[in-house]
């Protein structure tokens, strides 16, 4: 079984206010990208496609990739505007014989081991393995001057994180159709925010969720980067 990390870095990270894009500022030493690339590097994964903006993919090449000797790293390619479209760039980089891809976000550099295992485990079974956690908030539904409309119940409501996994086929035939059709999609108001959508929207398999973990947070804003950077010394 033959398994290809897409790991995304093509992101500007607005969000964080700062000059340098998340993915690459140093956290305890090393960009954060690193890590997610060293996580897939000691795993199971057999190949990497890492994805970044055109004007990175030599720095990552020299600075990261060949610095760091992450030799499963079999292509570096351009990403798009959104993160859908950097998706299907890496899709169209995995070799065509892999059997599912870990689609992940470089921005969640606590990514453990035992997630990778776990999300195979499922993917193995269920086609699609989507690694995400119970809500510990309440959360709420509110129009848009700032009033709840509806109340959720708490307890069918997770997070997503990434990785998110599927069988490699269904995924990129979802992704093609979601591209031909992604003018309708967006007037129709559709807001593409992970890969499970993408599955949903114009694939075939019901979205299986798997256990992640509540430290494999996505760093958006400044106040995410102490936590994480505490996370990584225990990883
Ligand atoms: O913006 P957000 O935090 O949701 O981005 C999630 C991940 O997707 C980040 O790792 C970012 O670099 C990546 N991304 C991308 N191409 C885009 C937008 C985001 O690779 N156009």
């Amino acid at each position: 079984m033959k398994c290809t990390a897409i790991v995304l870095a093509a992101g500007q990270g607005k969000r964080m206010g700062a000059r340098t894009a998340k993915q690459y500022m140093e956290l305890n030493g090393y960009p954060v990208l690193y890590y997610s690339l060293k996580a897939f590097q000691e795993s199971f994964v057999d190949e990497i496609v890492l994805v970044t903006a055109a004007s990175e993919i030599e720095y990552c090449q020299r600075e990261i990739v060949g610095r760091y000797g992450f030799g499963k790293v079999g292509a570096i390619v351009s990403g798009g505007k959104e993160r859908y479209h950097s998706v299907y760039q890496g899709l169209i980089a995995a070799s065509s014989d892999t059997n599912y891809v870990f689609i992940h976000d470089s921005a969640r550099p606590c990514l453990a081991q035992d997630i990778l295992k776990r999300a195979f485990e499922t993917v193995q079974k269920y086609h699609v393995a989507i690694v995400s956690m119970p809500v510990k908030d309440t959360i709420k539904i509110a129009d848009e001057d700032g009033f709840v409309v509806s109340t959720p119940k708490r307890s069918s409501l997770y997070l997503m994180q990434t990785p998110q996994v599927f069988d490699f086929q269904p995924i990129k035939k979802a992704y093609e159709k979601l591209l031909a059709r992604e003018e309708e999609a967006l007037a129709s108001g559709l807001e593409i925010t992970d890969d499970a959508m993408v599955m949903e929207e114009f694939g075939d398999y019901p979205i299986r969720l798997c256990e992640g973990s509540y430290r494999n947070i996505k760093l958006t804003t400044p106040e995410d980067l102490r936590v994480v950077s505490e996370y990584l010394k225990e990883l």
